[in-house]
Parts: C-alpha cells; sequence; structure tokens
C-alpha cells in the first residue's frame, strides 16, 4: 500500500477558546509546520488570519507565512484561497495564488478546488435553531472551470474537495474534460457538530463516498472531519488506503486534552504504525500525487 499522506490542517477559521494552540500568526504557523513535520505531517494546509484571530485576505500576509515555511521545512504548502464568500470574484479568490507562484520563495504547491456549492448555516443544537440562515458556500462551475485552467497554467496541483456525492460527480465530469488530471488528489469532507453539509462522520457516510470511486481512476483521497473527531475513523481510513487531513483547524481535540497540532498528528501516526503502514515524507508525497 502506498505510504500515507498527512495534511496538517493547522487553523481554517478556528479560534482559541477551546484549544489555545491554534497558530495565527507567519510565526506561529512556521513554528506549528515545524513541528507537524518532525511528527510526520507532508503538507500544510493553513488560512491566514489577523492578530485578533479574525480572517485575513491580505496576500502580503500569504507570502510572508509561505516564505517563512519553506525557510523552515520541506513542507508541500496548502493555501487556502483568499476568500470563502459570495462577493469575491473568482480572479480574487485565486490572485493571492497565481501571484505567490511566480516566486520560488513564495511558491506554493497545492490549491484547493471545492467542486460545488453548499449551505453552510451554523446550528445551534442546545437552542435547537439556526445561528445564521443565509449562508451560502458558492462555487459555480464556471468558477472552477477558471481556477482548474488557472491553476494548471500555473503549475499548482489542485486539491479537488467533495463535501457530498454532487460533488465527486462533478470532479469526475472535470477529469474527463480533461481539466483535473490523475493522480487526483480527493478531499472528502464529514461535518459534525454545528454545520451539516458534509457526510456525517461515520462508517456509512465515509462508505458513502467510497463506494461511488471509481475503479479506473487514479484517485489519491483524503479524509476532513470538520467539527468532529476523526481519530475515530483513523483505523477504517488508514486501512483502506486512504489519507489523513486533520488539525485544530477541525476540531479542538479536548478527548485527548489539550493538544498540539503535532502532538494531534502523532496520533494518527501510532495507528498507522499499528497497522504496518509508513507515513510519507514530503518527497514521497510529491511522487505519490504526481507533482515530480
Ligand atoms: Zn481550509
Amino acid at each position: 500500500m502506498e505510504k500515507l499522506i498527512i495534511e496538517a490542517r493547522v487553523n481554517e477559521y478556528a479560534m482559541r477558546k477551546r484549544n489555545p494552540n491554534v497558530p495565527w500568526s507567519a510565526e506561529e504557523i512556521t513554528k506549528d509546520a515545524v513541528e507537524c513535520r518532525e511528527a510526520g505531517a507532508s503538507i500544510l494546509h493553513f488560512h491566514a488570519r489577523q492578530e485578533n484571530g479574525a480572517p485575513c485576505h491580505d496576500a502580503e500576509r500569504y507570502a510572508q507565512t509561505i516564505a517563512m515555511v519553506h525557510e523552515a521545512t520541506d513542507l508541500l504548502i496548502h493555501p487556502t484561497l483568499g476568500a470563502n464568500t459570495v462577493e469575491a470574484s473568482p480572479e480574487g479568490r485565486l490572485a493571492h495564488v497565481l501571484e505567490m507562484a511566480k516566486d520560488p520563495r513564495t511558491r506554493p504547491d497545492l490549491a484547493p478546488m471545492d467542486m460545488g456549492s453548499t449551505n453552510i448555516d451554523v446550528f445551534d443544537r442546545g437552542e435547537k435553531k439556526y445561528r445564521t440562515t443565509d449562508q451560502m458556500y458558492i462555487n459555480t462551475t464556471a468558477t472552477l472551470l477558471y481556477f482548474a485552467k488557472a491553476l494548471k497554467a500555473a503549475g499548482l496541483k489542485p486539491c479537488a474537495v467533495a463535501w457530498n456525492i454532487t460533488y465527486l460527480r462533478e470532479t469526475l465530469l472535470f477529469h474527463e474534460m480533461g481539466m483535473l488530471d490523475e493522480p487526483i488528489y480527493l478531499g472528502l469532507t464529514l461535518t459534525e457538530g454545528p454545520i451539516s453539509a458534509g457526510h456525517p462522520a461515520s462508517p456509512a457516510g465515509l462508505d458513502a463516498y467510497l463506494n461511488l470511486l471509481p475503479d479506473d481512476i487514479k484517485i489519491v483521497w483524503t479524509v476532513y472531519n470538520y467539527g468532529g473527531n476523526l481519530l475515530n475513523l483513523a483505523e477504517k481510513i488508514i486501512a483502506a488506503g486512504g489519507h489523513i487531513s486533520v488539525g485544530l483547524g477541525d476540531y479542538p481535540y479536548a478527548e485527548i486534552g489539550v493538544p498540539t497540532n503535532a502532538e494531534l498528528i502523532s496520533k494518527f501516526v501510532d495507528v498507522a504504525k499499528s497497522l504496518g503502514r509508513e507515513i510519507a515524507t514530503p518527497a514521497e508525497t510529491r511522487t505519490i500525487l504526481g507533482m515530480d
């Protein structure tokens, strides 16, 4: 079985109330990235954040963070797109990534393409009602076609992200059009907690994706659990040949105390070791993803 790729999702838009170890600044993200690399991660996924933790869409901050991480580690770098809101244009969302790709010091390796659109309203389980009722994560087909073309021209590897089966179907159609090359790096999103946009983080929720993966296309699939504990599915994913994308950005992991991202990753490395699966280095990850 191919070696296990561990992608560290270090911060997303997580705050620090439930776990203060979420990195925000470029310095904090770099320090965290070094520790995650030592623990077994080969890809860093991050969101730029302001000093108070608010989302930061400043291209300079992305460039500064990537330059610092490149100096400190050999991790592959997977920044988020600049904005995920309705008003941002496709060009605006990708501009910082394309700009950074021109300079080897700030060049990312991967960029995400969420292959569809969905409601992402936050549900308050205690109150049994929605806190928001109009939040949509919109990625039109036209936007995705633009992303696919622009990333290909820049020589960056897309990470196709599925939130449910319809996203997987759109991913396969993009492959059929020659817009997504094999091996496809495919993120399978499970969600727990306040957001219901992904499949449930249960064996059945994961199997609903796996049962529909085609056999004749090389797909390197990885799993997220946004809002929940991915350790519950770690054995199943790793034994089935999948890969792991995990971090404090998705969930604070209070079940194991107040872990750092690196401590969390080491838990998944332990599961892999117990199953006899080796961990991929960044160089090996590049080969697995066809990026050599
Ligand atoms: Zn993200």
